[in-house]
């Protein structure tokens, strides 16, 4: 591996400013998923590992939450800066842990630096509120206080981002965080540790608990009681798990969970911009984001032109390892998801529908999986029904737009949706109408550092990002001051 500074490629878990064995030693394999090959042997923790972590975190948080926002915000401001200044090595440890192609993973690398200059100047406004009294002789103050010691568990799918978008703004309002990284892909977290310490957070403010053991370490994260606020990303099964756990000692959760994103294309649309939006949406990072485009529900004055143009779009993907110059589309993350992949798309062949590119496993082998588009499907399949999480686009087709709207929302969740269109009273029907937490209106990439984050019903709780993103980790304290 060919990093211009090697010491950021760390192996053991970071606990209380130190790098860390397992108190029983334990390591486990973290894999390239291009390759196959064995990239490091990463300290797997255990709950007292974890628990070491909590207690560090509690120590260190009081000093931190007494510093001033300025104060903060300096060392937050440097952290950024290294972030970007290692931003070529960052995206190549990404890479490799992930797969993602090296670009995109330079992208995410800024993204997720941008949650920590964003938030980091957050540091400096957490303004509190006064509110005119009920009796002369009181007087009502508002302030806002960090929640404390908090935790992060985050996927493997944007292994910087995730961790910056909660860690930005606890650290910003002055709590410590203790993160657990995806188990795949914990060198981008232990790297970005790396870069804390050396930007200045003190010593156990920010720890890096990784393992393999996802179920050891985040039950002690979601029951310790020392936890006050637990920030998940990851699939809606496990943070229900987690959000019953956290139940036990009522701590704030937010979670950011499944998305089944409906994609609409009405016969109105800028064409050659819904292309380049179904292109991003869908195809990013090979199709496993959590807000890619699951549905694309195409009208059909428009449905034919939209299929040709897609799949010459479709056609110039260039598969392969994400470090050669020119790969589109990298590998899945591994065997289980083209098991998925390959699963879904038979069942919806089985089903009717017809695969006019793609189908089928790369030749490249591995993990790697041909761009694919399908047509013919319906709502009633499981593939309108669950994350892809693949580079396969699925087209159903519509006649109107109450139907496309009603189809759009007929799902638990409510994460991401897109749909294009120049009509202006379309516009505003539909995006009022979409039940989710976002929508992309003629535009495929709505992710930004200021804008908020987060779905509704089971896609999650809480918002991550912008200004809405520093209330989920301060408590709001009243004062009320009498005998005036
Ligand atoms: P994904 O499909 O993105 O891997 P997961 O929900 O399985 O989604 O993983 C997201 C994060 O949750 C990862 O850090 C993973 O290790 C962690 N995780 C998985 N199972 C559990 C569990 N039972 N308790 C706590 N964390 C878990």
């Amino acid at each position: 591996m060919q990093l211009n500074d090697p010491t950021l490629l760390r192996s053991k878990a970071y606990i209380n400013g130190k790098w860390t064995d397992a108190a029983n030693g334990a390591t486990y394999p973290v894999m390239n998923p291009a390759t196959q090959e064995r990239l490091a042997d990463v300290t797997c923790c255990t709950a007292d590992d974890t628990r070491a972590a909590i207690a560090a975190a509690e120590k260190a948080q009081p000093a931190w939450a007494a510093r001033t926002g300025k104060e903060r915000a300096a060392i937050m401001r440097k952290w950024f800066d290294l972030m970007m200044e290692h931003q070529d090595d960052l995206g190549m440890i990404m890479t490799l842990e992930q797969g993602k192609p090296l670009a995109e993973a330079k992208g995410e690398v800024a993204y997720a630096a941008s949650f920590i200059e964003w938030f980091g100047e957050e540091a400096k406004r957490l303004y509190g509120d006064t509110i005119p009294q009920h009796r002369a002789d009181n007087r009502i103050l508002v302030i806002k206080q960090p929640i404390g010691v908090t935790a992060g568990i985050t996927p493997w799918n944007f292994p910087a981002a995730m961790i910056t978008r909660k860690a930005g703004p606890a650290l910003a309002s002055g709590c410590a965080m203790v993160v657990k990284p995806a188990q795949l892909t914990p060198l981008s977290a232990l790297a970005m540790a790396e870069l804390a310490e050396r930007a200045g957070v003190p010593a156990g403010i920010l720890s890096v608990v990784t393992g393999n053991n996802a179920r050891e370490i985040g039950t002690e994260l979601a029951t310790n009681p020392t936890i006050r606020k637990l920030g998940f990303t990851g699939s809606t099964q496990v943070g229900k798990t987690l959000m019953e756990q956290a139940a036990g000692t009522v701590k704030k959760v937010s979670l950011e969970l499944g998305g089944n994103a409906p994609f609409i294309v009405f016969d109105d649309a800028d064409l050659d911009a819904a292309i380049e939006g179904t292109m991003i949406s869908k195809f990013r990072n090979a199709g496993q984001t959590c807000v890619c485009a699951n549905r694309i529900f195409v009208q059909d004055d428009i449905y034919d032109r939209y299929l040709d143009k897609l799949g010459a779009a479709v056609s110039a993907l260039k598969v392969g390892n994400g470090l050669e110059e020119g790969v589109t589309i990298g590998p899945l993350i591994d065997e289980k998801a083209i098991t998925k992949v390959e699963s879904l798309v038979s069942s919806a062949k089985a089903s009717g529908a017809t695969t006019t590119l793609g189908g089928d496993p790369s030749p490249l082998g591995g993990s790697f999986y041909t761009p694919t588009i399908l047509t013919g499907v319906n709502s009633d399949m499981e593939i309108a029904n669950d994350e892809i999480f693949g580079p396969v686009a699925s087209i159903i087709r519509f006649k109107d737009e109450k139907d496309a709207v009603r189809m759009a929302n007929d799902t638990p969740y409510g994460l991401a949706a897109y749909f294009y269109s120049r009509d202006n009273a379309r516009t505003w029907r539909v995006s009022e109408g979409l039940e989710y937490g976002m929508v992309g209106v003629n535009s495929g990439l709505i992710s930004t550092e200021v804008a908020p984050f987060g779905g509704v019903k089971e896609s999650g709780l809480g918002r991550e990002g912008s200004h809405y993103g520093m209330d989920e980790w301060v408590e709001l304290k009243y004062i009320c001051i009498g005998g005036i």
